[in-house]
């Protein structure tokens, strides 16, 4: 009869622990401290970093469009792949959208600042293994730079970029040929994301087309070239939206996430050549 007992209450702690283990939030902000070491080790240090902005949305959408995208990819992404993700980061490049009501651009400086402190802050809590999702066009120049920047000096840690992800051909066929910005595709989007702040009627009443009058060689860049093209901050036609487009590009990002974070638990490479770089990089002349 003891032995039952004994029998029964293993099987409860180990149940018990079980179900613990499955309910570990992956927001990092849900979890409790000692619950927080636990999803560090279920993730096997791989946090994921969504990486949104504060802009105009054309004149139907959210300002946090693309931080509500990033994070509603990422955190599904998670819950198939365990990861922990850190809560709500928005301090990327965005001064091309600062005559537009809303915008929040901080400065070049503070944007590469609190990025390092907050992957910093995240390595000193065990993230050993941060990957970055980015959900805004204005960081794809800020991020290259930064994830570059890791090898000014020495870190513990690895940070990856998975920037702006584009869905296979195959989808829902579209019916817009210009299409950057809160345009048929991110519309849909939002259609997935928080359909409830999608305001389709409004999607028609500004112009979201390409004004081109700026007249340069394709390779040669200069910053004002945005504006030049989409004054309205606008580029496409978001009454073009539909779910199904919507569905498509989320299900390929969330895919693409999920990718990306099995490929960083299995890479055993990266921080061991890091670490090889940095003692070579001490006395160069030997190397
Ligand atoms: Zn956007």
């Amino acid at each position: 009869m003891r032995r039952t007992f004994l029998l029964f209450g293993l099987l409860l702690a180990f149940s018990l622990s079980a179900i613990a283990q499955q309910k570990l939030s992956v927001h990092w902000e849900e979890l409790t401290a000692p619950d927080f070491a636990q999803a560090i080790s279920r993730s096997g240090g791989t946090c994921l970093l969504p990486f949104g902005i504060i802009e105009k949305h054309g004149p139907h959408l959210p300002l946090g469009s693309d931080l509500f995208q990033a994070r509603y990819a990422a955190l599904h992404a998670a819950e198939q792949e365990y990861a922990v993700v850190f809560p709500e980061y928005y301090f990327g490049q965005i001064f091309e959208a600062q005559h537009q009501p809303g915008t929040v651009a901080y400065s070049s400086h503070l944007q590469l600042e609190l990025l390092q402190e907050t992957t910093d802050e995240m390595a000193r809590n065990g993230c050993k293994k941060v990957i970055i999702v980015n959900g805004h066009g204005g960081n794809e120049y800020l991020l290259p730079f930064f994830a570059q920047s890791q090898l000014e000096k020495q870190h513990d840690y690895v940070v990856y970029v998975l920037g702006l992800v584009e869905p296979p051909p195959g989808g829902p066929a579209k019916k817009t040929s210009v299409d950057m910005h809160a345009g048929e595709s991110e519309t849909s989007s939002m259609m997935i994301a928080r359909p409830d702040l999608v305001h389709i009627d409004r999607a028609g009443s500004q112009s979201g087309a390409d004004q081109a009058r700026l007249q340069l060689p394709g390779n040669l860049y200069t910053a004002i070239w945005w504006y030049a093209r989409f004054p309205n901050h606008y580029s496409g036609e978001g009454a073009a939206a539909t779910r199904e487009l919507g569905q498509y590009e989320m299900d390929n990002w969330v895919k693409a996430i999920v990718n990306s974070i099995k490929a960083v638990k299995a890479d055993q490479t990266s921080l061991r050549l890091q670490n090889e770089f940095f003692e070579k990089a001490k006395h160069p002349l030997d190397t």
